[in-house]
């Protein structure tokens, strides 16, 4: 299967264009685009509940499954999810993990969602949640979660065919909303009832307030048995249907008299992931919500001894001249990074500002500039104002991040790793198979036998793996050492600044100046960290900044730590062998795409849906190398 990218420009979102009308003493929300409304005058919950809930057997098939993926076209105002999240509430402990993946590509802004959704008491706890965790307004995947981590939320921001076809995950029910076929027939077409088809488990089921003619035949063109229904309110028909592919497997006879396979629920498996720093932790997060026995081992003392334990680390995205999947994989893992950085409390600046740092990213910034992204992405002030607006006198073009910032790298580590069982200075001498238990661990505090094994050692991995994933893994170690200033070196930094290197203010109030990218430094015995680094890190500096730093580096300390990268750059995510995955190789972006990648790998053993555009799955892929050489 092609994996198709769009050349320059990016496909921007739409201004819904409403109007908020007030009908029956409620306040409607109408699309002035589309000439429809979002949901019913008179009570869009009750319908919601009829045509979608009903329509799908949910919550009875909920209450029968571990792990429960349902996907919607056309978000809008969130009701779908929101009466969804009101029933898998009322299951209380017995709720599956839930996943829910929605389209949208005219996003809401969240004061109307609250104010169209205020009538409806019942929602108001749920609509704040909603909003708590309503993404950035820019074209691409969103993750986000509720619930310590049981509700999953991929919020994909663009058009419902674009980015279902890209996307990899298999829903057991899906919401098809999008205003009436008449009044937007763009989004309804057989190639999209064929994307649905392909992204449905063999059980699914769907349905939706629209019983259209030709709704209908390309849904059973595409695989699914539709039936018929009355509609609600004013509307006669609405449709369910059921992936016919399921119709010949366990299906039970509901009380409501249509068929309902079962997604039953799983035993519990035994998972260790080597390796307690971003990659790890981020793995271990998105694992836990699942139940399943997660044990975390490291080699050090506590979490984020390597990289991951530097004392700030800058959160903005790489973005291309043109579409590329790597810079899909940094916008997902950005949105998803700084939401989480937030959410924990361990965000360091508010801002991010990347200065074009010589000729070359100068013509890459233009380029980027002409793509067309949004404001809530970035902007590219004149110099100037990008002087004013951040108080350091860099005559440089700069892309200026609104979401972007810096982060603590150890305490998100830390607080990924919440809840999970640890087991520290703990070295990994061999990953063998086992005819019991899958794989067992060798380490010098004994075997640990597990179902499934991630490795997430960091720059660990790479002699963990030397005998026989080489020729699969091509990894480079390097050396990252960063200088640490006393406060008063930069006073007035506020904001995460890269330029080549980057710079940014830690929790304690000292400031991060690095990281050097250094080759050839023994592992075990790195040099010390003195001058002659801190005068090299200042080297790096845009020469007006350069000059205004202290010159007296007496004070000044800093810290070695070693990543690990592949020859192209990319990092790796994925399986590679049975019950056997790795996530290595963030190289110098780990508080960018290591938790996203995380949740990819946590996707990968559970079979859930990865947040991950399937371009940047291929991207990620660990026998890419192997599959270029023909090995
Ligand atoms: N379920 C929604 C709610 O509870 O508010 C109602 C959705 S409203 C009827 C339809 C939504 O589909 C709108 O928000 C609209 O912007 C979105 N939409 C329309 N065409 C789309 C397309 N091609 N791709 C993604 N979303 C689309």
């Amino acid at each position: 299967m092609v994996l198709l990218l769009r050349q320059d420009m990016i496909t921007p979102l739409l201004d819904p264009d409403i109007t908020i009308e007030t009908r029956d003493g409620r306040p409607c929300l109408v699309s002035g685009r589309f000439g429809d409304l979002y949901f019913a005058a008179q009570d869009g919950l009750a319908e919601t509940q009829l045509v979608f809930l009903s329509g799908n057997d949910l919550p009875h098939r909920l209450h029968q499954s571990s792990i429960f993926t349902v996907a919607e076209t056309g978000f809008g105002t969130g009701l779908n999810f929101l009466a969804l999240l009101q029933a898998w509430h009322s299951l209380g402990e017995d709720a599956p993990v839930l996943h829910y993946i929605t389209t949208e590509l005219a996003p809401l802004d969240a004061n109307v969602i609250s104010q169209v959704l205020s009538p409806y008491k019942e929602l108001s706890g749920l609509v704040d949640d909603l909003i708590a965790i309503m993404p950035p307004k820019w074209p691409g995947r969103h993750r986000r979660h509720l619930y310590e981590g049981r509700v999953v939320i991929d919020f994909l921001y663009g058009d419902s065919l674009e980015m279902i076809t890209a996307s990899s995950f298999k829903a057991d029910a899906w919401f098809l909303d999008g205003f009436a076929p008449s009044r937007n027939p763009d989004m309804w077409q057989n190639p999209l009832f064929e994307a649905i088809a392909d992204h449905s488990s063999p059980s699914a089921s769907l349905a939706s307030f629209t019983a259209a003619g030709h709704v209908r035949r390309g849904l059973e063109a595409a695989g699914f048995a539709i039936t018929r229904h009355d509609g609600y309110g004013h509307k006669r028909h609405r449709i369910t249907g059921q992936m016919t592919e399921g119709l010949t497997g366990q299906i039970q006879q509901t009380p409501k008299g249509f068929k309902t396979p079962q997604s039953p629920k799983k035993p519990s498996q035994k998972i260790v992931i080597i390796g307690a720093g971003i990659a790890g932790a981020s793995v271990a997060a998105a694992l836990r919500p699942s139940g399943h026995d997660i044990l975390v081992i490291g080699q050090g003392d506590g979490p984020a001894d390597g990289a991951s334990g530097n004392i700030a680390a800058v959160q903005s995205p790489r973005l291309t001249a043109d579409d590329s999947f790597s810079e899909r994989l940094s916008l997902t893992g950005y949105s998803y990074a700084r939401w989480l950085a937030r959410y924990h409390g361990v965000d360091l600046a508010q801002q991010a500002v990347s200065y074009a740092w010589n000729d070359r990213e100068v013509t890459r910034q233009q380029k980027i500039c002409n793509r067309g992204w949004p404001s809530s992405l970035f902007s590219a002030p004149h110099e100037k104002e990008t002087a004013q607006e951040t108080g350091l006198a860099i005559n440089q073009p700069a892309l200026i991040f609104p979401e972007g910032g810096a982060v603590d790298p150890k305490l998100l580590t830390e607080a990924l790793l919440k809840g999970v069982a640890t087991q520290f200075q703990t070295i990994v001498e061999a990953i063998e198979p086992s005819s019991e238990s899958g794989w067992q661990i060798k380490t010098n505090q004994g075997i640990i036998t597990a179902d499934h094994v991630v490795m997430a050692a960091g720059a660990g991995l790479a002699a963990m793996v030397a005998d026989w994933l080489d020729p699969v893994l091509p990894l480079q170690i390097t050396a990252g050492r960063v200088s640490h200033m006393p406060p008063d070196a930069l006073p007035h930094l506020n904001h995460a600044v890269s330029f080549g290197g980057y710079m940014a203010k830690a929790g304690d109030g000292q400031i991060a100046l690095g990281a050097s990218f250094d080759h050839h430094v023994d592992l075990n015995n790195p040099p010390p960290i003195d001058d002659a680094l801190h005068q090299s890190n200042i080297d790096t500096l845009p020469p007006s900044i350069a000059m205004e730093i202290e010159s007296d580096l007496s004070h000044w300390s800093g810290r070695t730590s070693f990543r690990l990268a592949t020859a192209d750059r990319s990092p790796i995510a994925g399986q590679v062998g049975d019950g056997l995955y790795v996530i290595a190789a963030l190289g110098a972006r780990g508080m960018v795409t290591g938790p996203i990648l995380g949740q990819h790998i946590g996707a990968l053993i559970l079979q859930t849906p990865s947040p991950l555009d399937r371009g940047a799955i291929a991207l990620v892929d660990p026998y890419r190398f192997s599959a270029r050489q023909g090995l």
